[in-house]
């Protein structure tokens, strides 16, 4: 998911804009900026690229979420249903808006189960958010069915997804708003960086007073706008801002070489008949990101992994199924309601719940699956090196462990 891999020129003559003014603020400053407005450039870029109505930059992903929920009128007591495979963030923003997290199986799209969001809801029930994980996608055909049937926010954490499509549109434009995260490992980067994309301009107002103090941003003395609602200081900034104008002219490119590097790795796993991969939506096109593949067992793939490690050709693939950041099994924090502050009685109640809550599900899917990451700057020699390596480590493992049994 790098587009740090190729960072150059592009990004230097945009900060450099920046720093000749010296105005490092998006907002206000009107003569001294001298007409250089980065955040707002790649505002209207993002929303040309992607094709929504509206995008507001933050200054992360996870603001970029929190933004979206509170803007979606998602608060106190509200249940949130979201998968228990995602990244930490996902429930970090669900909290910090006062919200339940609700956390449910996957199936083996890696996404939501949409069997699991009807099996969830309940008279609280006020958003669903599938999490488009690793470059594709949640069945959105079947969740905005869920949701139009019981009147609830359809709310996309594609953070991890730019570039993906449904059915000819762009995750994160689907439902009533997205996120994408431009954080440094993803597949365009601000170094920090988030945007709330929705359609909605009602959402998007409210998006754009609630990540600066609650400005309404009308008049043109900043110093006199009005604040209708409370908000917080979730900006970016207008060197950030200009590193992401750079990257987002470059996601043509970037999304090039990532589907040829991708197809050209997975060709090797394609190879060996016991493996199989990541379940796709029909109408959906993923961003190449990664190849997301399953081995028979768990034990199988756990003891690739150890061999893989023990060749040391680990790195880039990744076993969630015990990784601290991305699944429930390792969210000790989470189950513990480890917070530094006290929360509503509802939210300690449905944390520790997890505690004894089963996800054998996702389990039986996540502990077989392992994640390979896609570089763009792989050469066709290092791609060919780096499959030749992976399937004979897989092929000793398997023809070891059938002559175990
Ligand atoms: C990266 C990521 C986020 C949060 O993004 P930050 O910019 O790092 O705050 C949220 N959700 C998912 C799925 C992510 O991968």
């Amino acid at each position: 998911m790098p587009g740090f891999e190729l960072f150059g020129e592009e990004e230097r003559k945009e900060v450099n804009d920046v720093l000749e003014t010296g105005i490092l603020m998006r907002y206000g400053f009107d003569g001294p900026r001298k007409g250089i407005w980065k955040a707002k450039e790649l505002e209207t870029a993002i929303t040309q690229v992607f094709g929504c109505g509206y995008a507001q930059l933050t200054s992360s992903g996870t603001s970029a979420l929190t933004t979206a929920m509170a803007a979606l009128g998602i608060g106190a007591g509200d249940e949130v249903i979201m998968p228990a495979f995602t990244f930490v963030a996902s429930f970090e923003a669900v909290l910090s808006v006062g919200a339940v997290p609700v956390l449910v199986d996957i199936d083996e799209t890696l996404t939501l189960s949409p069997d699991a969001v009807r099996a969830a809801i309940t008279p609280k029930t006020k958003c669903v958010m599938p999490v488009h994980m690793c470059g594709s996608m949640a069945d959105l055909d079947a969740l905005k069915q869920i949701c139009a049937e019981h009147h609830l926010i359809l709310l996309e954490d594609a953070c991890q997804s730019i570039g993906a499509t449904y059915k000819g549109k762009s995750l994160g434009t689907i439902g009533d708003a997205g996120t994408f995260s431009f954080d440094f490992v993803k597949t365009i980067t601000c170094a920090e960086g988030g945007v709330v994309m929705t359609n909605d301009k009602d959402m998007y107002i409210k998006s754009d007073g609630y990540t600066d103090h609650g400005h309404d941003h009308l008049g043109a003395d900043r110093g006199a706008d009005l604040h209708p609602f409370i908000g917080y200081n979730y900006r970016i900034s207008e060197l950030h801002a200009a590193v992401g104008l750079a990257q987002i002219r470059k996601l043509d490119t970037f999304l090039t070489l990532q589907k040829k590097n991708n197809l050209a790795l997975r060709a090797y796993l394609e190879q060996i008949p016991e493996i199989s991969f990541r379940v796709i939506p029909e109408g959906g096109v993923d961003s190449y990101s990664f190849i997301s593949w399953f081995l028979p067992t768990e034990e199988l793939t756990r003891a690739v992994v150890a061999e893989m490690k023990m060749q040391g050709i680990l790195a880039g693939n990744f076993y969630w199924f015990v990784n601290n950041w991305h699944y429930i099994s390792k969210w000790d924090h989470l189950k513990q309601a480890g917070t530094l502050h006290a929360i509503s009685e509802e939210q300690k109640i449905a944390l520790a719940k997890l505690k004894s809550t089963q996800f054998s599900a996702s389990d039986a899917i996540m502990s077989r699956c392992i994640s390979t990451s896609i570089s763009l700057v792989w050469t066709d020699e290092q791609i060919r090196e780096k499959g030749e390596k992976m399937v004979a480590v897989i092929k000793k493992v398997l023809q070891t462990q059938m002559a175990g049994v």
